[in-house]
């Protein structure tokens, strides 16, 4: 084959070129890509949570206090999800969505919360 780079002639199987140096195609045999782990269980955990206490703090009004772990597990794994997605490079969406969710999930239970213990200790 031909160098890529200086033009010579070199045997086809070398793995760099012996006159410049330059690696040729044999010198990077193609592996099969090693499968990373692509998905970001964290971000995709915090989505969900979050989603799920926000649609319980409003569908579930009157018991939204026992759901309060949902926002708050919510928050834990959104938070986990974003800083894993830093190195991952995936996810970090799906993660703020679940923390922007868990916020609102959480805030509207506790105003909830705050108003039953206010409106009981009025009557
Ligand atoms: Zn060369």
């Amino acid at each position: 084959m031909i160098c890529k780079k200086c033009g010579r002639k070199i045997y086809d199987k070398a793995v760099k070129c012996p006159h410049c140096g330059t690696p040729t195609e044999n010198a990077q045999p193609k592996k099969p890509e090693k499968k990373e782990s692509t998905v970001n269980g964290f971000a995709i955990a915090g989505s969900l949570l979050g989603i799920a206490g926000f649609i319980v703090s409003i569908a579930v009004i009157s018991s939204s206090i026992v759901f309060i772990f949902l926002p708050i597990l919510g928050i834990i794994f959104s938070t986990l999800g974003i800083v894993k997605a830093q190195t991952l490079k995936k996810g970090r969406k799906m993660a703020i969505t679940g923390l922007v969710f868990s916020i609102l999930g959480l805030v509207i239970t506790a105003a909830v919360w705050i108003y039953v213990l206010i409106a009981a200790a009025v009557l």
